[in-house]
This record gives structure tokens, C-alpha cells and sequence, in this order.
């Protein structure tokens, strides 16, 4: 699944090899991959630019082109980027080819086909995609446990879909919410004002701590290059309802919290 560890390996590759090459023409094989603009206008801006960099906002990925464009990509559950010699078949999951230099593709793929992608001046593109309301990014160095403290504060509601709301915190996807507040010992359905400096403090430990193994092993999912990952999908407790807590032995249960599958050791986290 496309979380953060997944999204972010794949930006640092994009910028080890996408920075100063140009995307020579694009083609567009599913119209409903581009939320704007309209595909014959996608790929008459597009070609000839020349990718000046590669960022992650939240599960955003934004790779401002020449001449002011910014391509925008969201992998929403299971996208994903891979690079591919020119002329590779192209698989039923392809959504959109780039066709680059050097006789190489970049291809967008999901097999769901929800990924979406879009091309703007990066004022179009922060203003559309509401990036200037997401909350602080979880990885990013200044994230600290007063920083989760003041985000959680005054929200209403059970814990986890407050710490799913990119508003709140930017960062977390299902997987690795469920393992940190597994890791933290505490009950997703808490409401975030009843947690105590100590519990914020795990929670605050637990998150960077599933972030960043996350992004050691590499993500889940395969790279840029089509390497597998090493991070597992199903760490600790993730989809494994009714196996044994890792910690104390007590069968995983499932929920729905906020209308996302939830699971959650019943007796170590409280
Ligand atoms: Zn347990």
C-alpha cells in the first residue's frame, strides 16, 4: 500500500534520477488518471519540459518542470511510478506513459486506477490540491511531540481519524497508524484530549519510529526501478485479525473507525 515510507522512497529516487531530464512527450491511456488539465492539453504543455526537482507534500508527489509547470502525482491506494527502457509493454495498469530521454519511460501505473495525476503553475497546483491546509509532515525533522500535542489538541472524535487527517498530521496513512498505536499501547477510539504528555510522547516515538523503518527498508512496494521493498505490509498487527498480539499473546481485533479497517490489540493498548 502507497503510504508515506513508499511515497517518499519513491520521491528520493526521482530526484537521484529524474533532476535535469526531459520529458520528451506523454500519453495519456486513461482520461480519469488526470484530474486536470483535459488530456490533449496535458500532453501538448508537458512535452519538452525539464524536471527541476522532486518533493513530497503529505502523499503528494511534485515535480516542478521548466517554463513554471508542476507535474502533481497522488498514488492514492496502490500507484506507483516505475522507470522502463522506451518500447517496454506496457502493462493493463498503466495510466499514463512520459516518455523521457535516453530512451527510457516513466510509467504512472495503478492497479486499482485510482492514482491521479495533474500539470499546473505551482500556484494552480497549491491552491487545487489545498496543499497550504495540510497539517506538519511527520518526517519532517521538526516534528516533535509538543508539535503532536498542539495538533491533537481540541480535536474531537476517536484518535485514529484524527491522526488520518492530513490536515492534522500530514504523514499517516491505515498501516502505519494502527502499528504506532500499537507500538504507543494506546486505544485508537481514545478521544486525543484524554492522552497524557506521557502517552503523546510514545505516540510521538511510535509514529517516527514506524515512518522511519519504513523508509530504511525501502517501502512496501517496489521502487522506481522495480525493486522490491523490504518493510512488511502486515508489521505487527496491520490485517492480522485474530492472530496473537506480538506483545502479549491476545487475539488482534478488527474495527471500523471513521469508516477505515482498524485493528488494535483489545488488552495492551489502552
Ligand atoms: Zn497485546
Amino acid at each position: 500500500m502507497a503510504e508515506v515510507p513508499e511515497v517518499e522512497t519513491i520521491v528520493r529516487d526521482l530526484r537521484a534520477e529524474m533532476v535535469g531530464r526531459e520529458i520528451v512527450a506523454a500519453e495519456v491511456l486513461q482520461a480519469a488518471a488526470l484530474r486536470f488539465p483535459e488530456p490533449g492539453e496535458f500532453v501538448a504543455r508537458i512535452a519538452g519540459r525539464v524536471v527541476l526537482g522532486a518533493e513530497r507534500r503529505a502523499k503528494h508527489i511534485l515535480l516542478p518542470l521548466s517554463g513554471d509547470q508542476m507535474l502533481a502525482i497522488h498514488f492514492m491506494l496502490w500507484g506507483t511510478l516505475l522507470l522502463a527502457p522506451a518500447g517496454r509493454r506496457r502493462p493493463p495498469e498503466t495510466l499514463i506513459v512520459f516518455q523521457l530521454d535516453r530512451d527510457q519511460e516513466l510509467h504512472f501505473l495503478d492497479k486499482l486506477g485510482y492514482a491521479r495525476a495533474a500539470l499546473g503553475s505551482a500556484e494552480e497546483i497549491v491552491e487545487r490540491l489545498d496543499l497550504n491546509s495540510l497539517g506538519p509532515d511527520a518526517l519532517d525533522p521538526s516534528f516533535d511531540a509538543d508539535v503532536l500535542a498542539r495538533q491533537l489538541a481540541r480535536r474531537r472524535g476517536a484518535l485514529k481519524p484524527v491522526l488520518l487527517n492530513q490536515h492534522v498530521l500530514a504523514g499517516l496513512g491505515n498501516r502505519d497508524a494502527d502499528e504506532s498505536m500499537w507500538l504507543a499501547g494506546i486505544d485508537p477510539r481514545r478521544a486525543p484530549a484524554t492522552l497524557d504528555r506521557d502517552e503523546i510522547e510514545r505516540l510521538h516515538d511510535a509514529i517516527c519510529h514506524m515512518l522511519e523503518e519504513g523508509l530504511a527498508l525501502r517501502g512496501t512496494q517496489a521502487d522506481l526501478f522495480g525493486r522490491p521493498g523490504r518493510a512488511k505490509h502486515r508489521r505487527y498487527i496491520f490485517e492480522r485479525t485474530g492472530q496473537p498480539c506480538p506483545r502479549c499473546g491476545t487475539p488482534i481485533a478488527h474495527l471500523k473507525l471513521g469508516g477505515r479497517n482498524t485493528h488494535l490489540c483489545p488488552q495492551c493498548q489502552r
